[in-house]
């Protein structure tokens, strides 16, 4: 055996115990700032150290700094799961150490990923007529779609720059929902925060599109020039679900790029029952999914659909001769020019490898237990005297909050911040928290594909027991 075959035998023994023992360690790493640097040494080594000592420290020095993502009991954000299948794709891409840039740098990682961006679009509702390329995370795929709707503009931005150009002030429409990926693209776009316009929600956190039509009209009558509107399908806070269709309807009479960002519920759309959350996204311009959050990829898969990828290729394609040297046609895609890198990792793989493993059943199974612990888990919020549901909670993450009488708002959220970080200090569980109105939440998100009904109960009894232990 080989030393390598023996240390990646020793890692691989190392993740299956780490993966069944992953809810025994403390979720939330227990580090005080600075104290794993302390750990370290300043220096690189000058001489070589042995596998058995970086395995070591590994163990010893960077596990207690780690915050348990992998955890089922990890309730806090977006939960997520690295499957142990897609850790196993990861490891083969990164023996393959492609960089997908060039067809030919890879054939096979571009026509996978061509191929499994149909499968995912497919199974998501999407039609044909849109093509996905898949980036690290929903903030660079977002930023790529704004720099094409930008680019459809059709005001040679790309060749001519925006400085010191009698150009109008170009708009994004988003809401308060809206996640900030958004904001700061329109600001690395060169749009200015100033334009980035928030559109009034509905009692259910959504976009008015009334509201939206008169900011619209308003602006163009003050002669800017509406770039996109952003619609959200699972907002971070607490997963409402901007209007799809009706949005889509203005952006088309308008024509202004329509961008929906559903880089956490578009998941939910695997499952026949949920398949209306997109409904209307078909004349969107682009839309973004993230198998890395709730479609069990490990960190990071982003997917990004585009009705038109060359509108991509005009904003973003520079060929260098020293990277392509005979451009012919049937050369097939190169993604380099479709973004902003250029060396890309092999990404399909793993959403190949876990799209296979799992089967489209098995994914919709997982995904419907997840929401159904989420409305189990409401249900008992609901029940208890003093405990109360925040907002709608569709899909597998819950936003509530302990009011017991005789607390102002100033008062609640204080001892909510308690509960919150009295379960945190716990370490069985990590939860995190939003604000919805100005009301402080708890927010409980379901999302690993290991989370039991126990550790749900956990929660629960964890958020329960920390009032009582606060008086
Ligand atoms: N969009 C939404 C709705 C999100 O909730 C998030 C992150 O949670 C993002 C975009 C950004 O995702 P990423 O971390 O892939 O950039």
């Amino acid at each position: 055996m080989s030393d390598f075959a023996a240390e990646f035998a020793a890692a691989g023994a190392w993740i299956d115990r780490y993966l069944s023992e992953a809810r025994d360690y403390p979720v939330l790493s227990k580090v005080m700032p600075g104290e794993i640097t302390s750990r370290l040494p300043a220096e690189a080594p000058e001489s070589a150290e042995p596998f058995e000592a970086l395995l070591a420290d590994f163990q010893s020095v960077i596990l207690p700094g780690i915050t348990h993502w992998n955890s089922p009991r990890f309730f806090a954000y977006f939960a997520t799961s690295a499957a142990p299948i897609g850790i196993t794709a990861e490891a083969l891409a990164a023996a393959l150490d492609v960089k997908a840039m060039l067809w030919r740098t890879s054939p096979a990682a571009t026509e996978l990923e061509e191929v499994v961006m149909r499968w995912l679009a497919r199974l998501i509702g999407l039609p044909d007529s849109f093509t996905g390329i898949i980036y690290d995370t929903a903030s660079i795929g977002g930023f790529t779609a704004l720099a094409a709707a930008r680019e459809s503009l059709g005001l040679d931005i790309r060749e001519s720059g925006m400085i010191a150009r009698d150009l109008p002030k170009l708009r994004v429409y988003i809401t308060s929902e809206t996640h900030s990926h958004i904001e700061k693209a329109c600001i690395a776009l060169g749009l200015g925060r100033e334009n980035v316009v928030r559109v009034e929600i509905d009692g259910e956190l959504r976009m008015r599109p009334d509201d939206l039509t008169k900011r619209l009209d308003g602006d163009i009558a003050a002669g800017m020039l509406p770039m996109a509107i952003v619609a959200t399908v699972g907002t971070t806070s607490t997963t409402s679900c901007d209007p799809v269709e009706e949005i889509a309807a203005i952006a088309r009479e308008c024509k202004v790029w329509f961008h929906v960002d559903a880089a956490y519920a578009g998941a939910a759309a695997v499952m026949p029952e949920f398949r209306s959350i997109l409904a209307g996204v078909e004349s969107a311009d682009s839309v973004i999914v993230n198998p890395h959050k709730w479609l069990f990829v490990p960190m990071d898969c982003s997917a990004l659909f585009v009705r038109d990828p060359e509108m991509l290729r005009r904003a973003f394609s520079i060929v260098p001769e020293y990277v392509l040297q005979h451009r012919d046609a049937s050369s097939g895609t190169n993604f380099m020019e479709y973004g902003l890198q250029l060396g890309r990792r092999f990404r399909a793989l793993k959403l190949w490898f876990v799209l296979r493993y799992y089967g489209a059943e098995g994914i919709r199974e997982h995904l419907r237990r997840h929401i159904a612990l989420a409305q189990e888990f409401a249900g008992w919020v609901e029940a208890e005297a003093e405990w109360e549901i925040l907002a709608p909670h569709p899909f597998s993450v819950v936003c509530f909050r302990h009011a017991p009488s005789g607390l102002d708002q100033a008062g609640i959220e204080a001892h909510n911040v308690r509960i919150l970080e009295s379960v945190n200090a716990d370490g069985r569980i990590f939860l995190s928290h939003t604000k919805i109105r100005d009301r402080y939440a708890l927010r409980l998100a379901i999302g690993n594909i290991g989370t039991t009904r126990d550790d749900v109960a956990l929660a629960w009894r964890l958020l329960r027991e920390a009032p009582l232990e606060s008086q």
